[in-house]
């Protein structure tokens, strides 16, 4: 079984930067991804918000740069699927894939997540063109406009309070009469005039013609169905962590995230956790970078016994 130093499962910024740095201490490094290196940044258009580019930078070609980066410094980036893990408490811990099985001394576990879908026609299409996961990622592309939230969570209600200080106003369209949200979010949202909430509503389509200009809702007391003006739309329904493959072996909070220190140790030695997929993450590419930066450092710190 071939064996290695730090073993990252997922090759999103979080990994690529945990990666970059243990590679880069001469630990032999794999990075595993089962879909495509860059992650979330792959699939994302224009990236903004990561300094360094002041021009910005799109996401796919962020993603390449960062895989380059990484392999530079002789971090193997294998494609497969890992499926489960074994031995976590002892010094050699077992990774299996689809297709091989390895031993590492250390693994890193980068694993990401993925946001909720509405699953209504037209919120693939007009992803990147109106429809966006990330309010702090794409607020600025919609500055002077009239935006929607969909949800009813403090999610929706957050990210709709921030949305307000860009945007001219927000709709947030909440399929209940009543708010998930914590009481002190509903009375901001209350407060703030740029805010408006839509109850007992759905959204059924996304519409437009380049980019999204108007949503189809449903109230759902009337049972009518109406247009809705809005370029942009932020969902925001609710984030699955990719941690099922963890299930019973690490400690979670109840949405999935695995639990970490500041330094991004979980509680069994040699087993660290980084970017979205650890709880209280930021969800933020530069926090996923630090967090693998952290991650790859405590590594190297586990193993030379400092
Ligand atoms: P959440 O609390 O699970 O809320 C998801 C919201 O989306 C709910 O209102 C839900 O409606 C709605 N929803 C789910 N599926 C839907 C669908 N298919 N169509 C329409 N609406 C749908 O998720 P979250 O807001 O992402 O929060 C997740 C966790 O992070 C929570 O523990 C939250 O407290 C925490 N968080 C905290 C803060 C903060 O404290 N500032 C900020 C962000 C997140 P129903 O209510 O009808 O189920």
């Amino acid at each position: 079984m071939e064996q290695f130093d730090v073993l990252i499962i997922g090759g999103g910024a979080a990994g690529l930067g945990a990666g970059l740095y243990s590679s880069r201490a001469m630990l032999k490094t794999m990075v595993i991804e089962k879909i495509g290196f860059g992650g979330q940044i792959l699939v994302t258009d224009e990236i903004e918000n990561y300094p360094g580019f002041p021009k910005g930078i799109k996401g796919p070609e962020l993603s390449r740069m960062m895989e380059e980066q990484t392999r530079r410094f002789g971090a193997e980036l294998k494609y497969e699927e890992v499926v489960a893990v074994e031995q976590l408490d002892r010094p050699l811990k077992i990774v299996h894939t689809s297709e091989n099985s390895y031993c590492a001394k250390t693994i890193i576990i980068a694993s990401g997540g993925s946001h909720k879908k509405l699953g209504v026609p037209g919120e693939e299409d007009y992803s990147g063109k109106g429809v966006s996961y990330c309010a702090i990622c794409d607020a600025n592309f919609f500055r002077g406009e009239e935006v929607i939230v969909v949800g009813g969570g403090d999610a929706a209600l957050d990210e709709g309070s921030y949305l307000t200080g860009i945007v001219e106003k927000v709709t947030v369209i909440h399929r209940r009469d009543q708010l998930r949200a914590s009481k002190i979010l509903q009375e901001r949202a209350l407060a703030n005039p740029k805010m408006d909430l839509l109850l007992n509503h759905v959204v059924e389509e996304f519409r437009g013609t380049d980019l999204m200009d108007r949503v189809l809702t449903k109230n759902l007391k009337t049972g009518k169905s109406y247009e809705f003006p809005a370029t942009g739309a932020f969902i925001y329904i609710g984030f699955i962590p990719n941690s099922g493959f963890l299930k019973g072996v690490l400690p979670t909070d109840d949405l999935g995230h695995i639990n970490s220190d500041i330094q991004m140790r979980t509680s069994i030695p040699g087993i660290f956790v980084c970017g979205d997929v650890r709880t209280h993450s930021e969800r933020q590419l530069g926090s996923a970078v630090g967090d693998g930066i952290t991650a790859a450092l405590a590594a190297y710190h586990y193993i030379s016994g400092d």
